[in-house]
């Protein structure tokens, strides 16, 4: 258990790097997010690590609701990722129910680069963005050049260089999360046998609000 907080910690730290370079980027290129926008989280294709969802994992368990979130997440039926709390009927506005422990994936798009075909870096922006901000757009892909996007491959392997082992294999985003859950309460349940107790802090309760 010991090796997973230290993990988890030295997540958060690449986190905040990653978050603050990828939002720098879109904040200069003008290429924001629409606010209360939650379209990406709808997407059937959002993928994570284990890794990337141990941090979110220990405050769960630490909080003692672990078991609960990985009962909750056998049952979830709804499109999109379990995190996601949405405030229209169509399901595209609303926000990330544990947005400080939300995965690289999260953090890494919005307005990045990537290699295309020939070697080039190319420009991956969100359709939202692209519709709202199109004179932004034009702007980034003529600046592409001079001022170049960080790239999403950079952003990920910084987060699995943290551990190949656990960040090596990318899944469905609620089945990360359910992994990294499994393996934090099968080491949890060794570790109170073997470990002192871990401080328990006070939970957030603005942080992932388990469904009534
Ligand atoms: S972790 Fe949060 S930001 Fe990422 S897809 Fe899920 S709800 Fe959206």
């Amino acid at each position: 258990m010991q090796r997973l907080r230290v993990l988890a910690e030295q997540l958060d730290v690449v986190y905040q790097q990653i978050s603050e370079q990828y939002s720098a980027y879109q904040r200069q290129r003008e290429l924001f997010c629409r606010s209360g926008c939650g379209e990406c989280c709808l997407h059937p294709g959002i993928e994570a690590s284990v890794l990337e969802m141990l941090p979110l994992a220990i405050k769960l368990y630490d909080e003692g609701r672990a078991e609960q979130a990985l009962d909750d997440i056998q049952q979830h039926q709804k499109a999109g990722c379990f995190l996601y709390q949405s405030f229209s009927e169509d399901g595209k506005q609303g926000q990330c129910g544990s947005y400080a422990h939300r995965p690289a994936v999260c953090r890494l798009f919005g307005a990045a680069g990537y290699t295309g075909r020939e070697g080039q870096v190319e420009l991956s922006v969100c359709k939202v963005i692209k519709a709202d901000h199109p004179q932004a757009l034009k702007d980034s892909l003529i600046a592409l050049e001079s001022d170049p996007p960080p790239m999403i491959r950079h952003g990920k392997e910084l987060v699995r260089q943290v551990d190949y082992e656990l960040g090596g294999r990318n899944l469905p985003v609620n089945d990360a999360i359910k992994q990294a859950l499994e393996k934090v309460l099968f080491e949890g349940y060794y570790a109170s046998m073997t470990e002192p107790e871990p401080v328990i802090p006070l939970a957030d309760p603005l942080d992932y609000a388990l469904p009534a």
